[in-house]
């Protein structure tokens, strides 16, 4: 276990008492607090941190969040938000003995308007809920992440998800158009909305987007959604090298730009993670260097899947891909089973033992070099594995080390250098998974001193208590 942090920061806060779990217990009822069996919540979703939080609330409603944060803030308690609890950077989890506020009751979904695919649900909904909610409904939620049978739409808010259909829909800060936040004094502030446009003033809801739960919690969202064309198509590909990745990439975004809604890359060993770890049989029988993962939709099946054929065939005889394989969600189950190749990457690897994980954006001209120059780097450590793999059509890289065991020679051997290179090649040290408690540290990286010292007082005038998720996000003094 990795556990850094430094425990004297904790020693101002008060501590919970049996007065304050009655008190709590009047305003969520006897089923919203739990005070034994908290393992899980005390745990982040790689097991590399663990709090020591004795006390989890669960709200039903934003009146309930209200009250909580209130009664919080007068007696100086703290507390971390936790949704599906699939951060990737300790994000969701309590580092000291924080009282986890548990949003999955909140998941009531209050309307869809089919006219224009607005979406208005409590920020506790699961995001596989909410997709195939819509998508009966003729909608599909504006991003996918292999993580949405768990995670919860308030999370993926207040981590700015970017996810599968990044390429095509952008960024949560371009869908939401409203959210209803209950800051750290228990004000609530309503800043829904079903407008698309609306420039009055300065846009306070982006500012929590992102904002990984220190200046409020997130009760309520709205989203647009787009249409679901009828037909979706996913191809893999496999291909020798990253050279030819990027021709592939380049000509499958001029030639089938209308139908793509994801671009993804694997090396041979992200995908062998699947196969080897997760006993999986591979998915084209033949090995190679890289492989690249096409989704494809449209209201017209015919034309598209003879267009990615023609595009194919093309590929195949400038030899730019050895191999290849197809599903269209006709074959629901095979269509699935083809993607999870890709979703479950992550998975795979933390069955090596611990996983070492960078999520970071380059360009594309450096994009693997990164990689390369991490294995030279690694090779007389007790590293399992060095692999690539991404959001192609977004510059962004998850690199990821594996050891059977957390080894801080591995560790140091990474960092600071991966994030100096980031620096140089101005890219970002976290395209989409926050800094949480894991990266907070190395913002200097990716953002100027003048900036840093403006987000410590956009906390400061939110979270003057500093009691909302402290020490994560921004670096300590
Ligand atoms: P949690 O993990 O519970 O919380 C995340 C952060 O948000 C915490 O800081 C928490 O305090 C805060 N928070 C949670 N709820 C609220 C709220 N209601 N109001 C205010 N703050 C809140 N990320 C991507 O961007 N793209 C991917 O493709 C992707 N794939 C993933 C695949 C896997 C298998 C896993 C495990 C994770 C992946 N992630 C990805 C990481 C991603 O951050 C999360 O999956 C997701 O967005 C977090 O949602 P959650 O509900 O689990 O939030």
């Amino acid at each position: 276990r990795e556990c850094s942090h430094s425990w004297s920061a904790y020693r101002r806060y008060t501590s919970v008492t049996a007065e304050d779990v009655t008190a709590f217990r009047a305003i969520v009822g006897p089923n919203g607090v739990q005070t034994d069996g908290l393992d899980a919540y005390n745990t982040d979703w790689l097991k590399t941190h663990t709090g020591h939080s004795e006390l989890v609330l669960r709200p039903k409603s934003t009146e309930e969040v209200s009250s909580v944060m209130s009664y919080m803030n007068e007696r100086g308690l703290k507390c971390v938000i936790q949704s599906g609890n699939t951060s990737l950077v300790a994000g969701s989890v309590p580092i000291d003995n924080e009282i986890v506020l548990l949003m999955g009751r909140m998941n009531a979904i209050e309307s869809l308007d089919t006219a224009s695919g607005i979406l208005v649900t409590q920020s506790g909904s699961v995001l596989q809920t909410l997709e195939e909610y819509v998508n009966e409904r003729g909608f599909i939620m504006p991003y996918d992440l292999g993580a949405k049978g768990s995670c919860l739409i308030g999370g993926n808010l207040a981590t700015n998800a970017g996810g599968l259909r990044f390429i095509r829909y952008g960024s949560l800060h371009g869908s939401v158009l409203g959210v209803e936040v209950v800051l750290p004094d228990g004000q609530v502030l309503d800043l829904m909305s079903q407008m698309r446009k609306d420039n009055t003033g300065y846009d306070l809801k982006q500012l929590f987007i992102g904002s990984e739960g220190t200046l409020g919690v997130i009760t309520k969202v709205s989203i647009l959604c787009p249409l679901k064309l009828k037909h979706q198509t996913v191809a893999l590909l496999s291909l020798k090298s990253y050279d030819h990745l990027l021709k592939i990439y380049d000509k499958i975004r001029r030639q089938l730009s209308e139908y793509l809604t994801s671009f993804e890359m694997m090396d041979a060993l992200s995908l062998e993670a699947v196969v080897k770890n997760l006993e999986q049989s591979h998915p084209l029988g033949s090995h190679n260097e890289f492989y690249a993962m096409i989704e494809l939709s449209a209201n017209d099946k015919d034309h598209m899947e003879s267009r990615l054929s023609q595009v194919i065939e093309e590929l195949m005889s400038e030899q730019l891909i050895s191999d290849g394989t197809y599903a269209n969600d006709d074959n629901h189950n095979r269509f699935l089973k083809l993607k999870s190749y890709r979703e479950r990457i992550a998975e795979g690897l933390l069955r090596d033992g611990y996983s070492y994980k960078y999520d970071i954006s380059l360009p594309l001209n450096v994009f693997y070099e990164i990689v390369e120059v991490m294995r030279e780097r690694l090779k007389d450590t007790d590293c399992l594995k060095v692999v690539g793999y991404g959001h192609i059509g977004d510059c962004n890289l998850h690199l990821n080390i594996t050891s059977k065991a957390f080894d801080k020679r591995i560790k140091t051997t990474i960092e600071p250098f991966l994030y100096e290179y980031v620096a140089k090649h101005k890219g970002s040290i976290s395209a989409e998974h926050g800094l949480g408690l894991m990266k907070n540290s190395y913002l200097k990286y990716s953002k100027p001193v003048e900036a840093i010292a403006l987000m410590k007082q956009i906390k400061k005038l939110f979270d003057p208590k500093n009691t909302l998720n402290p020490n994560k996000v921004l670096p300590n003094d």
